[in-house]
């Protein structure tokens, strides 16, 4: 069973493969979808996680008879009022890495008492430029006041889970993906896509 992931981001494209077998879909191939040369990534327009992943699987699945599925994701934070939210990847600006993004995150919560945060991810199935799907993965934590933890990416290091007492960057990758949003977004299309699999065979 074949899905496209609308990615040119070889580390995001291993990560799901190797998420696909972890989470008991072996049998599922997810490829990077190739691309005519000069293709531009689209905008990300949209004003919630889930918008931006159906606009991108959308633009990508006009490339190609198959599935083709995108992924969105980032930190809310009560205390911010949702931030940085979709803009969770320049949340310190245009281009702005982790170590600016996490600085930026700590210094806006410096003395705030409540820090519940979530990560969250949304999942865009697409076909021939028509939306069929959109999934939701979060994942429920607390900000700490310095990081923890060497694995990861992004706010990992900032980001505690309290049911195993580490911050996601002290999680292995495989520990994370059974815990984590994206995750959890990923095990969802891939039901579907089971779903989906079976009923094209029936027809
Ligand atoms: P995108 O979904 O690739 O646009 O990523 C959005 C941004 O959200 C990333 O650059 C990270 O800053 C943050 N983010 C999303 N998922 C995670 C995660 O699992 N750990 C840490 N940061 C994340």
């Amino acid at each position: 069973m074949r899905i496209y992931v609308a990615t040119s981001n070889a580390g995001k494209l291993r990560e799901f493969q190797q998420a696909a077998a972890q989470l008991g879909f072996g049998e599922v191939d997810i490829s990077s979808l190739p691309l005519p040369a000069g293709v531009a990534a689209p905008e990300e327009t949209g004003d919630s996680f889930e918008a931006n992943a159906a606009l991108k699987a959308c633009a990508y699945s006009r490339f190609t008879n198959d599935l083709v599925f995108a992924d969105d994701s980032g930190l809310e934070v009560d205390a911010l009022g949702g931030a940085p939210g979709i803009y969770s990847a320049r949340y310190a600006g245009e281009g702005a890495g982790d170590a600016a993004n996490n600085a930026l995150l700590l210094e806006r919560m410096h003395g705030v008492e409540a820090r519940a945060a979530r990560f969250i991810c949304a999942i865009a199935v697409a076909q021939g430029g028509v939306t069929l799907a959109v999934f939701r993965g979060t994942i429920e934590g607390e900000l700490l006041r310095a990081p923890r933890g060497e694995g990861g990416f992004g706010y990992d290091p900032l980001f505690f889970y309290p049911p195993l007492d580490k911050s996601t960057a002290e999680l292995s990758a495989d520990e994370k993906i059974q815990v984590s949003h994206r995750g959890a977004a990923l095990r969802q299309l891939l039901q579907w896509l089971r779903t989906f699999a079976e009923r094209t065979e029936s027809d």
